[in-house]
């Protein structure tokens, strides 16, 4: 399991302020997210990091598969997909 980081704006529960609304990660299951076996550590494929104010548009798109939901959140936001280094796998 990767620590949280959100996808979109790369927050992490250290950087933001204690009681911060951004602090209430949330990891959301996309629809092509595989239930790891027991005692597997990892990080669960299809299943992303949102911090508090970028959840919805994770959530909202859980029905989707993590590669399409994830472009699509990039164009919503007028970023390029690519563009940003690729550090979470
Ligand atoms: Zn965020």
């Amino acid at each position: 399991m990767l620590p949280p980081r959100c996808h979109v704006c790369h927050l992490e529960p250290a950087q933001s302020p204690l009681g911060d609304a951004r602090s209430d990660f949330v990891l959301v299951y996309f629809a092509d997210a595989v239930n790891p076996p027991p005692g597997w550590v990892g990080h669960p494929a299809g299943a992303v990091w949102f911090c508090g104010e970028h959840a919805s548009l994770g959530e909202e798109r859980e029905h989707l598969g993590s590669d399409t939901a994830l472009r699509d959140i990039d164009a919503v936001l007028g970023r390029l997909p690519g563009r940003l280094s690729k550090t979470d796998r």
